[in-house]
């Protein structure tokens, strides 16, 4: 049985909450999903509302928190009205304010919608927001588990996280961890977007196989070949389609070279051009970089105008100026969207050199 590591990382988190000793204590909810592709946490909270409600209380009741917040993505009205109800419900059941059912424990619950921006679903970035100030992310250590919300030891896990805890709670580790496939532990939603003829959100067993999503999705759009995809939202690398086989899992992904990333499978049929997929990916990143970071700032906007020009004019990309510009950005950045900024293109350029004038297979190393 291979445990999961992302269980260990979360007991860690609440471990670490619990042993603070500082009060008050917060759980935050982050629900400001914005990955390209990742759509998984908007349709738990509109259909599963209950369940992430309960998940906060529990870390709340777990950590000693007295206060819990979600932070949700502006664009989700409908995911924030289910939830608003289901607020109301536990309230009027006597699960959420003063003396729950009859104990010494108190938790109130509260929506804040995010001002907007990808950079925002920063853990430190979106503390910074909800304390109303620019949101930036913040240098680590501390860590938000020991100076977090207003310098209190904070709680944040994302919305998928919380609402697997209930039913971890009811029916056992054991449970979850032969929940899995051939070995793997546990389930996972993953957002199913692209060449697909049934895009959506589909809870699997960690294990299964991307081929086997692709099918459930109903399979590969307009009868095509599968050309690539990747298995992490947009900032995780793309795959070529003989990687297909491999297992649903953390560390079988990144085994292959990518990542899981944001939970979000996205699908590329064959015929399809991947370099101004890539460019399209590298602009958002250029867009949502809070610009903290000059290397991030800059490098982004020099990396989305040199492939521009290419797919203009056709001239060769630069390779050398883009691979000390991956460098810089892995070695200089604060936070995840500079690590990963110029991934999507190097992973095109690495698995199909022939799409990216001036590449050569040798190219990205
Ligand atoms: S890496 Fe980019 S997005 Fe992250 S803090 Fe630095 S400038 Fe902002």
């Amino acid at each position: 049985m291979v445990r999961s590591r992302v269980g260990s990382a979360i007991h860690m988190k609440w471990k670490l909450v619990r042993g603070e000793e500082a009060r008050p204590k917060y759980v935050v909810c982050n629900a400001d999903e914005s990955e390209p592709g990742t759509f998984k946490d908007r349709v738990i909270m509109e259909e599963l509302p209950h369940l992430v409600v309960e998940g906060i209380a529990l870390g709340a009741f777990v950590v000693g928190a007295e206060k819990g917040i979600i932070y949700i993505r502006h664009e989700y009205g409908r995911a924030k009205a289910a939830l608003e109800a289901e607020l109301d419900r536990a309230r009027l059941a006597g699960l959420l304010g003063s003396g729950v059912l009859g104990s010494d424990f108190n938790l109130e619950i509260e929506i804040f919608v995010s001002p907007g921006g990808y950079i925002l679903g920063e853990e430190t970035a979106l503390l910074e927001a909800l304390e109303d100030r620019r949101g930036e992310p913040r240098n680590k250590p501390p860590f938000p588990g020991q100076v977090g919300l207003r310098g209190r030891p904070t709680l944040m896990n994302n919305v998928e996280t919380l609402a697997l805890v209930p039913g971890i709670l009811r029916h056992g580790v054991s449970w979850w961890e032969s929940a899995g496939r051939d070995g793997h532990s546990g389930l996972k939603f993953i957002s199913v977007s692209g060449h697909v003829e049934r895009p959506g959100v589909y809870e699997i067993p960690t294990g299964t196989t991307v081929a086997e999503l692709i099918e459930l999705a109903g399979g590969v759009s307009g009868d095509r070949a599968l050309k690539a995809f990747a298995p992490g939202g947009a900032s995780s690398n793309f795959l070529p389609a003989e990687h297909a086989d491999v297992p649903i899992d953390f560390a079988t992904i990144e085994e292959r070279g990518s990542m899981m990333g944001s939970g979000a499978l996205v699908v590329v049929a064959e015929g399809t051009p991947l370099l101004p997929l890539a460019a399209n990916i590298v602009r958002f990143f250029r867009n949502e970089s809070c610009g903290k970071c000059v290397p991030c700032r800059l490098g982004t906007q020099k990396a989305t105008e040199m492939i521009e020009a290419t797919i203009e004019s056709g001239a060769p990309l630069d390779w050398s100026v883009i691979r000390k510009l991956n460098l810089l950005l892995g070695e200089t950045s604060i936070c995840g969207l500079g690590y990963v900024a110029l991934n999507p293109l190097i992973s095109v350029a690495e698995h199909w050199p022939g799409e990216v004038p001036g590449c050569s297979a040798e190219a990205p190393e």
